[in-house]
């Protein structure tokens, strides 16, 4: 009888029983990863993957490339965004596994960054902002890996190279940016494959930070009885489609919510650091877009309350110009708000309420460093240019060097995540307003001046959102976010904690027979 190696068709049998090693030289194991095996059988035609940051897909896609390439001498074309996005990754990444494994080297015929050879079939890579032309020649399969950072017209491009092709195979894969841009237009046309755990209770799910997530006790709760989700629970899902059936694209989410690397306290401690648009894309793995016209008016009378919020402790932010507006509040709102002209004026009400304040340093610094020398609890706070990776807050001396502790009392801010999250709390009612009729209307007036407006940045072929004032009079908007600081900074701690991965014990032994019914779970218990 003829025996066929299961591992020639199946890329995650071909993984455990080869023993492939990461980058890292750790075997790839899915115990923890249980979400990427299915999406690596998956053999559609054309598949998107709509993920987070660092769950091990841009990996994932480069074996599946080598083994289709190896077993069924598919010819692949592989982009990522630039040319040096190829080279880094090709450094880090491919060149490690393709070395460290000898099942790969043995066949690899020919190793540059941009062309590799495995038998007699070749594998291109890509930048799509490259200086050189697009690639001529004809292929089976595409696959773009960070399509929502790549040029979109080269991408379109691409898709007449594979029309002669028997296979003529499209993988997407990216971090999604904006909605109805690139990773997300191609989810919509898909079946929309979640990933859906059950719980003790019996209650089928997938994960969303809204009904997954309990901020206050920092865990991963069920949505139907709200018992604390166990890293077991989150860890055996499976994949289901939400969408409806016959979508062009075999459609797949990722999101660290489904990682159980990342703990409950750790995506919450992204929302807060890193804003929400970085927060969305890289961890939840979904499309940000703010509504461009947030009604203020609505959603301000939404969380108006009767109740008093004159609670200590208080927290103020004051906008600096020729008038100073200022708004005073507790944890949980703000209750007070005022404008001043005076220096006086200003230090009486601080005088009076002792809050923790932060102050725009401009335009009037010098006033303002006489403020912050006389009370201590006065922060100030400057503006810092966009940058996705960087905290949206750094408040100086929390580093807890002698040169940082000079800082103390400064912070600086990305001011458009800063309002992106400032409004993100507002919209979901995480504080309230308990202002006179009079002065909430005061309030508002300065808050409708405000639109975030998308802006294109073609150097790197994106676009980002910033807010701005229709008339430069939002002193009160301003006055907002400076109290939303004081008031994060006062009232949250959260430590990082981090977590040992789990290791495969064993390997998988399957016949020939079994690998068309394995039973994961099965499977994956015996992998413990
Ligand atoms: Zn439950």
């Amino acid at each position: 009888m003829k025996t066929i190696d299961p591992a020639s068709f199946s890329v995650p049998i071909w993984i455990l029983n080869n023993h492939i090693v990461n980058e890292k030289s750790e075997p790839i194991e899915f115990r923890n990863h249980l979400f990427l095996f299915d999406y690596l059988r998956d053999t559609s035609k054309n598949i998107c993957a709509k993920k987070c940051a660092q769950i091990g897909g841009s990996v994932a896609e480069n074996l599946k490339t080598f083994h289709l390439a190896k077993y069924r001498k598919i010819i692949s074309i592989y982009t990522m965004p630039s040319d040096s996005d190829v080279e880094e990754f090709s450094k880090t990444k491919t060149d490690k596994i393709f070395q460290a494994n000898a099942c790969i080297r043995d066949s690899l015929k020919m190793d540059n960054v941009f062309l590799k050879q495995i038998n007699d079939t070749f594998v291109y890579f890509k930048g799509t902002r490259s200086k050189a032309a697009p690639i001529s020649t004809t292929a089976d399969r595409l696959v773009h890996d960070e399509v929502d950072r790549s040029d979109l017209g080269i991408i379109d491009f691409y898709a007449s190279r594979i029309t002669d092709s028997n296979y003529k195979m499209t993988t997407l894969l990216s971090n999604p940016s904006v909605k109805n841009v690139g990773v997300d237009l191609a989810w919509k046309d898909s079946d929309k494959k979640e990933w859906f755990i059950k719980c003790e209770c019996g209650e089928k799910q997938f994960l969303t930070y809204e009904d997954n997530i309990d901020e206050i006790g920092k865990r991963f709760v069920c949505r139907a009885c709200n018992k604390t989700l166990t890293d077991e629970e989150r860890r055996r899902g499976h994949w289901e489609p939400t969408g409806l059936y016959g979508g062009k694209w075999s459609g797949y989410h990722f999101s660290h919510l489904m990682y159980i690397r990342h703990t409950a306290e750790e995506i919450i401690e992204a929302k807060e650091t890193k804003g929400i648009e970085y927060f969305y894309n890289f961890v939840l793995g979904e499309p940000y877009s703010a509504g461009e016209m947030t009604d203020f008016r609505q959603a301000i009378y939404d969380v108006w309350i009767p109740k008093s919020l004159d609670t200590p402790p208080f927290f103020m932010g004051v906008d600096v110009g020729k008038e100073k507006h200022w708004v005073i509040g507790s944890r949980n709102g703000i209750f007070k708000m005022g404008k001043c002209e005076s220096r006086e004026e200003l230090e009486a009400i601080i005088t009076r309420y002792n809050p923790f304040t932060v102050m725009d340093s401009g335009p009037e610094r010098i006033w303002a460093e006489e403020f912050k020398k006389k009370f201590p609890k006065v922060n100030l706070c400057f503006y810092r240019k966009d940058k996705n990776i960087a905290d949206m807050v750094s408040w100086g001396g929390d580093k807890g060097n002698f040169e940082d502790s000079k800082n103390w009392g400064y912070l600086w801010i990305d001011r458009n995540r800063v309002i992106d999250a400032c409004v993100y709390d507002l919209q979901r009612g995480n504080f309230f307003f308990n202002l006179s009729r009079e002065d909430l209307e005061k309030f508002i007036l300065h808050c409708e001046t405000m639109r975030r407006i998308p802006e294109d940045v073609p150097a790197l072929h994106t676009r980002r959102y910033v807010w701005d004032s229709t008339t430069g009079v939002n002193h009160w908007f301003s006055a907002m976010y400076f109290w939303w600081l004081a008031m994060k900074h006062g009232s949250v701690k959260v430590e990082l904690v981090s977590e040992a991965e789990g290791r495969p014990k064993s390997l998988v032994q399957i016949t020939f027979e079994g690998q068309q019914m394995i039973d994961l779970q099965d499977l994956f218990e015996k992998n413990e």
